[in-house]
């Protein structure tokens, strides 16, 4: 029987990172993945193909709208649809092979099929070809990710009623989309699809969008989204859809209670959520402990209940992002070969990449004030920075968030183009226990979108130059 130092199950962020920061320290490892490609939900269904889409339906509205008014005259574009699968398609092909590259070039054992775990030490592998074979290992790391959330009393046939799978697959520009869930993905996959044309509307539970992030940055992003043409139904549930028709009817009920109204649509996308996946690894038997949602319990070293036996990724608590679960496979694979690996959770950004983009790292305000952590607050627009405007991309602002006392950066928020990258020196400033002062003295090169966050920093104090 094989025998390795770990045996790590599921191939997403969070285990291929882990599997191979591990073989670089010298362990000999070993990685199990049902799928018939690594890169798990994230490149395979997850970030990768939303973001293909996501970049190629902005080029795609940029093209009918914004391109006239610089000065570049094209015709009307038209969508080739299969194209355009394609191109996601090809995204997904280029960053899936580059992961099964990476197995070799670490010399890692790579097995396709379904892991379970009949004891501590052992893997039972159901593989592909329909075969049986067992391994032994010293470590075995669960990061087995997650799943869709379902909707009660509601089938996902991944054509016409979808998850984020189908809907990253739909065959034509649906007429009306039907989001169910204002959260990142609901809002990302409704924005490609409303840019292609769709007429789309996101029904929420709660009273507002992007639940957990800054509220000032939900409010604001919502008026950004309702001028592209996205209608929000808020404080409102979807209570059934009967797909008896050609058309969706979709009961749509107040949250609170109170009449049901009717609405059509041609695709309803469920996005609710996701929930920690460890089906069929046989945890209970082992006596693996699991909290009330499912996700596999961990202490600071990502082991659980039973000796042996670790998890990471969205397998366990906290955030279900793939940068979250790469971090935690680089710290548990330091952690197996004696070393001293750890995540700052305070300080995981996080990004929603629609356009303008939507990024946000450590704090909101409403965690501040809960805390009850006296706060100063230093807000830029994008309207007010030379290279926005140069651009004609305006929308949107940073906010600075820093304590009142010590001046240290505690939560920072960015609306605007290219959020998702400007976020990353203030995680930086942050990992580095950095001050509104700091950012503000910190030279920027003009003219950049990053001056919005100098002067943001600068706001904090009341010494903005340009607003
Ligand atoms: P996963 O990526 O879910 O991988 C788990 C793997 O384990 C899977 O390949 C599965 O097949 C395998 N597996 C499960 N059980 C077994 C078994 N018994 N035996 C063998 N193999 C098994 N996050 C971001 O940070 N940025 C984004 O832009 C982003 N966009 C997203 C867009 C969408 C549409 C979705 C759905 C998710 C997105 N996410 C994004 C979230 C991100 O995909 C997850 O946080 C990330 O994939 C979690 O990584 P993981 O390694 O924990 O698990």
């Amino acid at each position: 029987m094989s025998s390795y130092d770990l045996i790590v199950i599921g191939t997403g962020p969070g285990g291929y990172v882990c599997a191979i920061r591990a073989a670089q320290l010298g362990l000999k490892v070993a990685v199990v993945e049902k799928r018939a490609t690594f890169g798990g939900t994230c490149l395979n269904i997850g970030c990768i193909p939303s973001k293909a889409l996501l970049h190629a339906s902005h080029r795609f509205e940029e093209a009918g709208h914004s391109f006239a008014k610089m000065g570049i005259k094209v015709s009307a574009p038209e969508l080739d649809h299969a194209a355009l699968l394609g191109f996601k398609d090809q995204a997904v092909e280029g960053n899936t092979k580059g992961v099964a590259f990476l197995m070799k070039k670490n010399k890692i054992d790579t097995f396709h099929g379904t892991a379970s775990i009949p004891a501590p030490g052992k893997i039972d592998i159901a593989l592909a070809d329909g075969s049986q074979q067992t391994l032994e290992a010293k470590a075995i790391v669960i990061a087995t990710g997650s799943d869709v959330a379902k909707l009660p009393g509601i089938a996902i046939d991944e054509t016409r009623i979808v998850s984020s799978t189908g809907a990253i697959a739909l065959e034509k520009v649906p007429g009306k989309l039907l989001v169910v869930g204002a959260g990142v993905i609901g809002l990302e996959l409704g924005s490609v699809w409303r840019r292609l044309g769709a007429q789309v509307t996101v029904v929420e539970y709660l009273d507002r969008i992007l639940p957990g992030m800054d509220l000032d940055v939900a409010k604001s992003f919502q008026r950004i989204l309702e001028k592209q043409g996205v209608a929000f139904k808020l404080g409102a549930k979807v209570t059934g859809v009967d797909s008896s028709g050609d058309t969706l009817k979709v009961s749509v009920e107040p949250a609170a209670g109170g009449e049901a109204q009717a609405l059509e649509a041609d695709v309803v996308l469920v996005a609710i959520g996701r929930v920690a996946y460890t089906e069929g690894l046989g945890l209970e038997a082992l006596g693996v402990e699991k909290d009330a949602r499912g996700r596999v319990v961990t202490d600071h070293y990502y082991r659980t209940s039973v000796p042996g036996i670790f998890a990471i990724g969205d397998a366990i608590a906290g955030p279900m992002l793939a940068h979250k679960a790469e971090d935690e496979g680089v710290a548990l694979a330091e952690l197996l070969a004696g070393q001293a690996g750890h995540v700052n959770y305070e300080v995981i950004p996080s990004v929603v990449y629609t356009f303008p983009e939507v990024a946000s790292v450590g704090k909101t305000e409403e965690e501040l004030k809960q805390a009850g952590t006296a706060y100063k607050v230093g807000k830029f627009p994008f309207l007010a920075n030379g290279r926005a405007k140069a651009n004609d991309e305006t929308d949107g602002f940073v906010k600075i968030l820093a304590d009142a006392t010590t001046d240290r950066v505690l939560g920072a928020h960015i609306i605007g183009s290219e959020a998702g990258e400007l976020i990353h020196e203030c995680a930086v400033l942050m990992e580095f226990g950095g001050s509104s002062e700091d950012l503000a003295r910190t030279c920027h090169a003009h003219p950049t979108r990053s001056e919005a966050v100098k002067e943001a920093a600068m706001a904090v104090e009341k010494r903005a130059i340009h607003m």
